[in-house]
């Protein structure tokens, strides 16, 4: 037997981790993620392996039962490197062929722009379908514009609107789209693995999302969800070499979860290990639960301390949620910011023209009780604000 040159780590000591962390995450991503997900990365790991080739299909088969569990079968799953918006770019220029193909794009806020953008940098022709920044998207707006547009081949919209927190109605959206036999594509980053769905029912072609969101993995690469018949129609159609979603694809399968260029192993461990623990957790109607839990919580909260949340309830998500800046009383942005991280708590900037708000996120490994604790050190800040 040849002996290994260092000895193998055991399996039964734990490494320990120093909780490093100064503060919870209660943004939209990266989120606050478990200490196990976190150990998962302290080894290295070898990509030409067959151990992590084997690893790299598991999580795609994984996912594809989460996305689409009542027909997983005819859907596949894709790991590209980069953020989320990686994802989305090779998504649509991929999905959309080089000649003939328009895409609609549904807006409601800035990850709705961007499509358009990326669309725009790709030199796909592009109707944007608008619905301002704090409305939900109208399903007769899209039928009158799908109606109205023959050239339109495929639609493209935002599950949850992380810009705001507004969570647009996918299932009325998906039924037009299908009566007009459009091709489908979802930014679903911010909300699967937070929110079911099913693919196979919605007749969603392609869903994008990536690794440090509602899965709670930490940042380093996204996926695309297909319906296996839609990526196969692809060949040729990208603009871009390290974008192109088809060869990514085709590379995974004939190569049985081989990546084209360099993966983040690291980052591919620790979500295997936040799949197993979503699994644990009870899946993703659990993890609903509790986002939902925290999300009611925070807003419970925040109203009785005298915070008034941007959008009406029926719009707003459990993943994030917008809240106005109080106009009196001495209220800065950056000095509650300042006040909360101190506390532990980090929050997010608002990202919309029309008003002044912030952001508190409800998603990742984050509990009502820490939400509870958030609002104590929203009072704490109350009561400095006030003193002053
Ligand atoms: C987070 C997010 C993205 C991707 O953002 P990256 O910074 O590229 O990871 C895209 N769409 C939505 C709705 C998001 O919430």
């Amino acid at each position: 037997m040849i002996k290994p040159l260092s000895p193998a780590p055991s399996p039964d000591v734990k490494p320990v981790v120093p909780n490093a962390n100064p503060y919870l995450l209660l943004t939209p991503g990266p989120l606050s993620t478990t200490a196990t997900v976190k150990e998962a990365m302290l080894r290295d790991w070898c990509t030409w392996d067959n151990e992590y080739n084997r690893l790299v299909q598991s999580i795609r088969e994984r996912l594809v039962r989460l996305a689409a569990p009542s027909n997983p079968a005819e859907y596949t799953a894709v790991l590209m490197q980069g953020s989320g918006t990686f994802s989305v770019e090779a998504a649509l220029g991929t999905a959309l062929p080089r000649n003939g193909g328009k895409l609609a794009v549904i807006t409601n806020g800035a990850y709705g722009d961007r499509m358009a953008q990326i669309a725009a940098v790709h030199g796909i022709s592009t109707a944007v379908i608008p619905f301002g920044e704090v409305a939900s998207v109208q399903p007769d707006t899209l039928e009158q514009a799908l109606a109205e547009d023959p050239m339109i081949t495929h639609v493209a919209v935002v599950h949850c609107e992380t810009t705001t927190g507004v969570l647009n109605p996918l299932a009325d959206i998906a039924k037009v789209v299908r009566r007009h036999g459009k091709t489908f594509i979802v930014d679903a980053m911010s909300s699967f693995g937070g929110i079911p769905l099913d693919m196979a029912e919605l007749g969603i072609d392609f869903l994008v999302s990536s690794s440090n969101k509602c899965i709670q993995g930490v940042p380093g690469f996204g996926f695309v969800l297909a319906r296996g018949e839609a990526i196969g129609a692809c060949r040729g159609n990208a603009r871009s070499l390290s974008l192109d979603l088809y060869d990514q694809w085709e590379t995974m399968e004939r190569m049985q979860g081989k990546w084209r260029f360099t993966s983040p192993t690291h980052v591919v461990r620790a979500f295997d290990q936040a799949l197993v623990e979503l699994e644990q957790e009870g899946g993703i109607e659990a993890r609903h639960n509790r986002y939902a839990d925290n999300q009611r919580a925070l807003v419970e909260g925040m109203e009785a301390a005298g915070f008034a949340p941007l959008l009406p309830r029926e719009l707003q998500s459990p993943i994030i949620t917008s809240f106005r800046c109080p106009e009196d009383g001495g209220f800065t942005f950056q000095s509650f910011y300042e006040t909360l991280k101190q506390e532990g708590f980090v929050i997010y900037p608002g990202k919309i023209s029309s008003a002044d708000t912030f952001r508190i996120g409800s998603i990742g490994e984050i509990y009502p009780g820490d939400v509870h604790r958030l609002l104590k050190a929203v009072a704490h800040y109350k009561a400095l604000s006030a003193r002053q």
